[in-house]
């Protein structure tokens, strides 16, 4: 199978690459710089889709990113990001002449509001969502439908969770705390920590594309959820460092600005009820097994 995956040169697209080249698939990138294996976001949009079996989207400026202000342009440009390459994707398989049979789009957990009490599955039903809730659905809105296969093509979305792997994502940053024994308890560190190890999210993806009867949303989240409090516990007993050192909301609220430190100081308990329904065995499930892997 050629899988053509935006973002593919990313942290979540190159564990993505190498389980599908495992499996025996090739795959094809599109980036903003040119280079083998891949085509630009400009090619796709002038010339259309290459030719592929499945497409997937991983595109996204990195929220998080504390170098980065939370200005209103910087807003634009996570929003453009994804909806943007998501909608130029969309709209060039519309338009093949022989399309994929397959498109999985990546989105958030924080597609679920933050509650220190609702559990979340695919099917729940949510409202009053914050600026990440709203980027979300326009992110997975702009696949086309998820549910069903109008035109042929079955669409899935993951929905996923705060990604823990050795080789980038939030682990780059959140570890140095911890290595220089002053990590602690974020905020309150009674709201929930989304969290799922690398090879599971992208497990989920090369599951998502190469079953059949998979459509629609998939939660891309550990089954054991864990607070922030149980997460720096698990990580400081990895690590063997104390965890001594909380780091207070208002300081989180300084570096990230208001609306991005909600992902931080506040969470929610969200389970992969279809994904497992979905016959997905997860290889790591619990936070002390991914954690050992992590920073071993
Ligand atoms: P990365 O930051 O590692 O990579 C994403 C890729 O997106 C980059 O390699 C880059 O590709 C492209 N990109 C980055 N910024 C822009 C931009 N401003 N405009 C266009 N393209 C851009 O992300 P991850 O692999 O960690 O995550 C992939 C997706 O999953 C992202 O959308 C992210 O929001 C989402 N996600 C990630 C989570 C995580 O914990 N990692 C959690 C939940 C969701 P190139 O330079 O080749 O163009």
């Amino acid at each position: 199978m050629i899988v053509l995956i935006g973002g593919g040169t990313g942290f979540i697209g190159t564990a993505l690459r190498k389980q599908l080249e495992v499996k025996g698939h090739k795959a094809l990138l599109v980036s903003r710089s040119p280079g083998k294996d891949r085509v630009t976001w400009d090619e796709v949009k002038n010339n259309g889709l290459p030719q592929c079996d499945a497409v997937v989207n991983l595109t996204g400026e990195n929220i998080l990113n504390p170098a980065k202000r939370w200005t209103e342009d910087f807003k634009q440009v996570v929003w453009k990001s994804r909806v943007e390459t998501t909608a130029t994707l969309a709209e060039a398989i519309s338009k093949a002449s022989s399309p994929p049979s397959v498109f999985v789009g990546m989105s958030g957990v924080g597609y679920y509001p933050s509650s220190a009490t609702a559990e979340y599955t695919e099917e729940s039903m949510v409202e009053d969502q914050d600026y990440l809730g709203r980027l979300c659905v326009e992110w997975e809105r702009s696949m086309g439908p998820v549910d069903g296969k109008e035109d042929g093509v079955r669409r899935a979305v993951v929905r996923t969770a705060v990604v823990l792997g050795k080789t980038g994502g939030a682990m780059s940053q959140m570890k140095w705390p911890f290595y220089f024994g002053v990590g602690g308890i974020i905020g309150s560190g009674q709201q929930y920590f989304p969290w799922i190890h690398i090879d599971d999210i992208a497990g989920i993806f090369v599951h998502a594309i190469e079953n059949e009867s998979i459509s629609g949303v998939l939660n891309g989240i550990a089954p054991n959820p864990v607070t922030n409090h149980g997460f720096t516990k698990a990580l400081g007993a990895a690590m063997w460092r104390p965890t001594l050192f909380p780091l207070p909301g208002f300081v989180v609220k300084g570096i990230f600005g208001d609306e991005r430190a909600v992902m931080l100081l506040e969470g929610q308990k969200v389970l992969p009820k279809r994904t497992l329904e979905s016959g997905f065995n997860f290889r790591y499930p619990d936070i002390n097994s991914a954690l050992k892997e992590v920073v071993s």
